[in-house]
C-alpha cells in the first residue's frame, strides 16, 4: 500500500483561514486592511496577455532587490512568499538526523517544513514576557543543530531580539544555518541584513505580504552568502514567482512613501490600541509588528465567538495562555473593534481578567 513518509504523516496541518462568511473585518492573519498603493494597482491592471503567456524571469527582479538592499545579486533569491524561503532552507540543510531550533511561541511553518525534512524540532520556550531565550538557545546548540530560527520581531508576540543576541547565536553555531525571519521588519526598523555575506551562516527572509499589502501576490526575499545561495537556487523552482509579482516589483520598491505612511499610521494605531486594551485590564506585550498580543484570560473563547458573530475575526493564540492576536487595521477599524469589544464585555458574565 502506498504511504507518505512517516515524517510527513506526523505533520500537523496548518489551517490559517477559519474566517466565517459574515466576517466584515479580518484581523487574524496580519494582512494589511489598507491594501497596496494605487500606483501598484494601476500597474497590475495594465498587464497584457503577452506578459501572462510567457514564463516569468526572476533575474531583473533580483537585480532590483539586490540594489534596494545594498547586496550582490548572487546573495538574493526571490521566493513565493517568505514561506518558500523557509522551505528552501529546510530542504537544503536538514538531514533526517539533524535538529532545528525554534523559539516558542512560533510561526507554524518552521516546524512543518523541518518535520517534512525528517529533522527533529527542538522548541525552546521564550523567557519571561516572551523575551528571546538566548542562554537556553546557546545551551541547546549541539553537533546535530543545522538550522536555528529567530523571528525578529516575533510573531505572535511582537517582541524583538537584540542584535547582540542574534550575533551570539550566529557565532555559537557556525555549522548551522541561522534564519532571521524579518517578515515584520518595516514595522520595527531593526535588521541584520547588513551582515549578509559577512557572516557565512546567516540567512534573512523578508516579505511583501505585510507592509506592502501584497499577501495575495506571494512575493518574498531570501538573502544569504553567495556560496550557499548558489545551492538554494538549484533546488528552487525556476518559475516560483509569478509574472504579476515580478512586473509589480519595481513599482512596489519605488513606492516607499506609501509604505512608510502606512507603517507610521499602523504603528500609531497599534500603540493607541495597546493602551486602550490595557485600560480594559488586558495585558499586552510591547509589539514591533502590525499586530498586538493581548491576554483576554478565561473569557477569551466567549469574547472571540461574540466578536465573530459581530463580523470581527481575531486570532486565538492557544499557545500563549489566554491570548489573542489582533492585526492592526486602520485607526477607524480599530476604534470599531474597541467599541464592539466593550459591548461584548458588557454582555458577558463578569469574570476575573488575567492581568
Ligand atoms: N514569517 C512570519 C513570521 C510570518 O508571520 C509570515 C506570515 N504570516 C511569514 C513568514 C510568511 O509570509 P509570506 O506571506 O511571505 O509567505
Amino acid at each position: 500500500m502506498l504511504r507518505v513518509r512517516k515524517c510527513v504523516q506526523e505533520v500537523e496541518e496548518y489551517r490559517p483561514v477559519v474566517t466565517s462568511d459574515n466576517a466584515k473585518l479580518r484581523l487574524d492573519l496580519n494582512e494589511s486592511t489598507t491594501g497596496c498603493s494605487p500606483r501598484l494597482l494601476a500597474k497590475l491592471n495594465s498587464m497584457d496577455a503577452r506578459t501572462l503567456a510567457l514564463y516569468p524571469d526572476r533575474d531583473a527582479g533580483e537585480k532590483l532587490v539586490a540594489e534596494f538592499l545594498d547586496l550582490d545579486q548572487a546573495q538574493v533569491l526571490l521566493t513565493n512568499g517568505a514561506d518558500e524561503g523557509i522551505e528552501l532552507l529546510c530542504r537544503a540543510f536538514l538531514e533526517p538526523s539533524d535538529e532545528m531550533i525554534q523559539v516558542l511561541p512560533a510561526f507554524s511553518m518552521y516546524e512543518i517544513f523541518a518535520q517534512a525534512s525528517g529533522a527533529k524540532v527542538v522548541s525552546i520556550p521564550a523567557d519571561e514576557d516572551y523575551a528571546f531565550p538566548q542562554r537556553a538557545i546557546l545551551q541547546a546548540i549541539n553537533a546535530r543543530t543545522r538550522l536555528i530560527v529567530i523571528t525578529n520581531p516575533n510573531n505572535p508576540t511582537g517582541v524583538v531580539t537584540s542584535r547582540a543576541d542574534i550575533l551570539s547565536v550566529l557565532e555559537a553555531a557556525p555549522h548551522a544555518a541561522v534564519l532571521v525571519d524579518e517578515a515584520y521588519f518595516e514595522f520595527c526598523g531593526q535588521t541584520i541584513m547588513d551582515q549578509i555575506g559577512k557572516i557565512a551562516n546567516l540567512f534573512v527572509i523578508r516579505t511583501f505580504s505585510k507592509a506592502y499589502g501584497l499577501a495575495g501576490l506571494r512575493l518574498g526575499i531570501l538573502a544569504g552568502a553567495e556560496e550557499h545561495m548558489t545551492h538554494l537556487r538549484k533546488i528552487c523552482c525556476p518559475f516560483n514567482v509569478n509574472a504579476f509579482a515580478l512586473e509589480c516589483l519595481s513599482v512596489a520598491l519605488s513606492d516607499q512613501d506609501y509604505v512608510n505612511r502606512y507603517v507610521r499610521r499602523t504603528c500609531a494605531t497599534r500603540e493607541w490600541l495597546t493602551e486602550q486594551l490595557k485600560q480594559l485590564g488586558f495585558k499586552c506585550w510591547p509589539s514591533y509588528g502590525n499586530f498586538v498580543l493581548s491576554r483576554f484570560g478565561e473569557r477569551k473563547l466567549a469574547i472571540l465567538a461574540a466578536l465573530r458573530a459581530r463580523g470581527i475575526e481575531l486570532r486565538d493564540r492557544s499557545d500563549c495562555e489566554g491570548c489573542v492576536r489582533l492585526t492592526i487595521g486602520t485607526q477607524q477599524e480599530m476604534e470599531f473593534v474597541l467599541s464592539e469589544l466593550k459591548l461584548v464585555l458588557a454582555e458577558l458574565p463578569a469574570a476575573q481578567v488575567a492581568r
